[in-house]
């Protein structure tokens, strides 16, 4: 049976007040659009209105009073946040049907009251995020979501259908919220969209003023300029165009974290033609060996898909045997579902639910072992990493390496690192290694 996908929520935002609150909005907009709800630019298409209040002067709270009086009129599902939350008796008592009360700053209450009020149900077929339930992004890293919708027709997805074409954000509204997120504690920013390689193409002829120079609408102007934003600038969903080449400089110079995150989804060429994947020529080999030339120490994640209609064993060998060459980092694999609305469903040549497990064990256990080997050979290093949780009882905390994004890579486990608080980045001698994680200890400061 084909998988059913909903359609998103939509949220409405009437933001008050001063250059903080509004840090604040873009915050709490930046987390809703990665955890997979639309924007609504008026009330009547809103699933739940938030109004982010100020109460600095008396004439400010009337004016944020009158917003929320609006807001219920118009829509009736309403959110209240910012100062005037410290006031959510006065609020009450006006508008007993305002769904939730928030402060100033409480970005995360916010966004758990959205999620209450009009469920996301995070699909893994059209969202870009890990499904991690409620769990709200750390402030030290935030998803920059920087263009929707896709121009590929990719036979298993039904993302365009959804979402139309790609229409690219403007790369100094961009690189504005970059700096935002930045000065409200983000140090790792993790760009996300359908197709990060093809940020642009759609505006090639807006380029915008950033900082006093020109930035392009293209994919190596904003990674550069995010670079000089932000302390860790990791890129996902990119293709292997032969214009990607251009960034590995700049994760060899250090500006951005040396990690591609690449769904190639299959090797062998007749699936990739009935997947209709885009960028998938033969030279993808030679291009990933080419990058490690310019920077040894990248890393490379993907996905991949088995058991797609008309998969043959000769087709997975084949996947098998790329994946001994490429030598990727990080993999992760999933058995084909239909879902409803994707040409695939048509294809001729289901392979059968016990063919799809053991083609599934077989490639968990061989990058399993892949990714044993090159974590064994990182023994002895001192590499960054960044502290995502601390637990001061212990002395233990946990975090993650530049080669493993939140929630879908690995972990670096710490001792003696009671001292040290999420978000910082610290030096870590590595001491130990299993298949998917690293153990190790702060470098003597
Ligand atoms: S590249 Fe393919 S899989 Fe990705 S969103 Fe576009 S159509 Fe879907």
């Amino acid at each position: 049976m084909a998988t059913q996908i909903p359609s998103p929520p939509r949220v409405g935002m009437v933001s008050l007040g001063c250059p903080k609150n509004l840090v604040d909005s873009e915050r709490i907009l930046t987390q809703l659009r990665a955890d997979g709800y639309q924007m609504s630019a008026d009330y009547v298409g809103a699933d739940v209105v938030l109004v982010n209040t100020c109460g600095f002067l008396d004439s400010a709270k009337e004016e944020s009073l009158e917003a929320i009086g609006e807001a219920i009129a118009e829509n009736g599902r309403v959110i209240v946040t910012g100062c005037m939350g410290k006031e959510a008796e006065a609020i009450r008592a006006r508008f007993p049907d305002v769904l939730a009360i928030t402060g100033a700053h409480e970005y995360e209450q916010v966004v758990e009251a959205v999620h209450a009020a009009a469920p996301a149900s995070l699909s893994p077929f059209v969202d870009l995020i890990p499904d991690a339930g409620l769990k709200l992004t750390p402030r030290h890293y935030s998803y920059l979501k920087i263009s929707e919708g896709c121009n590929h027709r990719c036979s298993f997805c039904i993302i365009p259908s959804l979402r139309g074409d790609l229409v690219s954000r403007r790369p100094d509204a961009i690189l504005r919220e970059a700096e935002k997120l930045v000065a409200a504690g983000t140090k790792e920013l993790l760009v996300i969209s359908q197709d990060t390689s093809a940020y642009g193409i759609d505006i090639r002829d807006q380029s915008r003023m950033w900082k006093g120079a020109e930035v392009r609408p293209h994919m190596t102007d904003l990674a550069r300029e995010l670079g000089r934003i932000a302390p860790w600038v990791r890129l996902h969903y990119v293709y292997p165009y032969p214009h990607v080449d251009q960034v590995i400089p700049l994760m060899a110079e250090g500006l951005v974290l040396p990690y591609l995150d690449i769904p190639f989804q299959h090797a062998a060429p007749s699936v990739l033609r009935r997947m209709k994947r885009p960028a998938n020529d033969a030279k993808v080999l030679s291009r990933i060996k080419a990058w490690r030339e310019v920077c040894p120490d990248i890393a490379i994640r993907s996905t991949f898909v088995v058991g797609f209609p008309g998969e043959t064993e000769a087709d997975f060998q084949y996947l098998l045997d790329w994946l001994d060459e490429a030598q990727l980092d990080r993999v992760g694999a999933f058995r084909f579902e239909p879902v409803e609305g994707a040409s695939a469903n048509a294809l001729p040549d289901p392979v059968p639910e016990a063919v799809k497990e053991e083609r599934y064990a077989r490639i968990m256990e061989k990058t399993a072992a892949i990714s044993a080997a090159k974590l064994a050979a990182k023994v002895g290093r001192t590499l960054e990493v960044i502290i995502d949780a601390v637990d001061v009882e212990s002395g233990g905390a946990s975090g993650r390496s530049m080669a493993d994004a939140p929630e879908i890579d690995g972990e670096v486990h710490l001792r003696d690192a009671g001292h040290a608080a999420p978000g910082d980045i610290l030096r870590v001698v590595i001491e130990e290694a299993d298949d998917h994680d690293l153990f190790g200890v702060p470098a003597h400061r």
